[in-house]
């Protein structure tokens, strides 16, 4: 049987790949996940604010940026988040 559901993002109709999906109020349709942005956040030791570096990006940007060593160092590291 057809999983088919809603994205409660953009609402439309979509076909989930389980009904357990189906049924997720974190679902989302192929065209919600793959337009996902994401912001890439310095992340510092304790007690120090986290610092936004960048907003916008699309995953890969994300990731190759978190992936560089670059963007490291000793007490602080930049990760991303979905927007
Ligand atoms: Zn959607």
């Amino acid at each position: 049987m057809p999983n088919i559901t809603n994205c409660p993002r953009c609402s439309n109709v979509y076909e989930a790949s389980s009904s357990e999906e189906a049924n997720r109020s974190d679902r989302m349709c192929n065209e919600c996940w793959n337009s996902r942005t994401f912001r890439i956040v310095r992340f510092r030791q304790e007690g120090l604010p986290r610092e936004v570096i960048k907003e916008g990006c699309d995953l890969e940007e994300a990731r190759s940026h978190c992936g560089d060593p670059a963007t490291q160092g000793i007490g602080w590291f930049d990760g991303y988040e979905e927007e």
